[in-house]
């Protein structure tokens, strides 16, 4: 038996690492191709970015390696594969429902990784990148992760969900936190400054994010934020930003105290 745990969350951890390294590495390289330039002299920061993902691979990947081994082996969770399970409308309702919760817990986490104390503990890693990029997608410190990493996880105990569903969940996730950090808008126009963009979040929203740090802390909603007063709208894209830039940012931000970048 502790064989075969051990085994699942080892191939869950490869699982999250593959998986990041892949899409990271597709939109870094779309990233490279529309915008020549736009990664020159970010080398040191992407290095440690895909340090950190890949050590929140890890994190990620252990409890949804216990998961998947206990909903295989032992029964456990409520993932269903029989799509007549539940009625059929709640395949999409399961996937609002798990995207909501997901984006209520990391909205207040995040919230409160912004105040002085947990900011350098946990959540000053992640704003590092300045700006960041596709490969800071998961570029977060160990308690961070492990913050994010339980959510699905302990979701699929209490909400039944198909496992495509789940699947979907899980690509939505993976996508967004990807493209939202890439530095550039992929959605249309149209989409972002129109009715669904409102709603949604995309790179626009979580830019402003890491540019003025106290305001848009939504994951892929924006109705937390707007309910709370921190939601500040679209930021803009600086065009490809210097090396130069980006070091002195790095170090204004240093001279500032923690709770003003709170
Ligand atoms: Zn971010
Ligand atoms: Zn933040």
């Amino acid at each position: 038996m502790a064989l075969t745990l051990i085994l699942s969350a080892l191939a869950m951890t490869m699982i999250v690492g593959v998986r990041y390294l892949v899409t990271s590495g597709l939109f870094a390289a779309w990233t490279a191709r529309r915008f020549p330039g736009r990664l020159a002299g970010q080398g040191r920061q992407i290095r440690s970015e895909i340090a950190w993902s890949l050590a929140s691979a890890a994190i990620y990947g252990a409890p949804a390696g216990i998961v998947a081994w206990g909903w295989q082996e032992r029964g456990w969770t409520q993932i269903y594969s029989d799509a007549a399970a539940f009625p059929w409308w709640w395949m999409p309702a399961s996937l609002l429902v798990y995207l909501q919760v997901h984006d209520t817990w990391f909205y207040w986490t995040h919230r409160l990784m912004h105040r002085p104390w947990w900011y350098k503990r946990m959540h000053a890693v992640h704003h590092a990148s300045r700006p960041p990029t596709a490969w800071a997608a998961m570029s977060f410190h160990p308690w961070e992760a492990s913050s994010g990493a339980v959510v699905i996880p302990a979701l699929v105990f209490v909400i039944p969900i198909h496992v495509a569903v789940l699947g979907v969940v899980l690509a939505i996730m993976t996508l967004m936190g990807v493209t939202n950090h890439m530095g550039w808008e992929m959605f249309p126009r149209r989409l972002v400054h129109g009715r669904l963009g409102k709603w949604l979040i995309t790179a626009s929203h979580h830019e402003l994010h890491h540019q003025k740090y106290r305001c848009n802390y939504g994951l892929y909603f924006r109705h937390w934020d707007q309910l709370c007063g921190t939601d500040r709208g679209l930021g803009e894209f600086a065009p490809a930003r210097a090396a130069a830039g980006t070091a002195r940012g790095a170090a204004d931000d240093r001279r500032r105290p923690a709770a003003e970048r709170g």
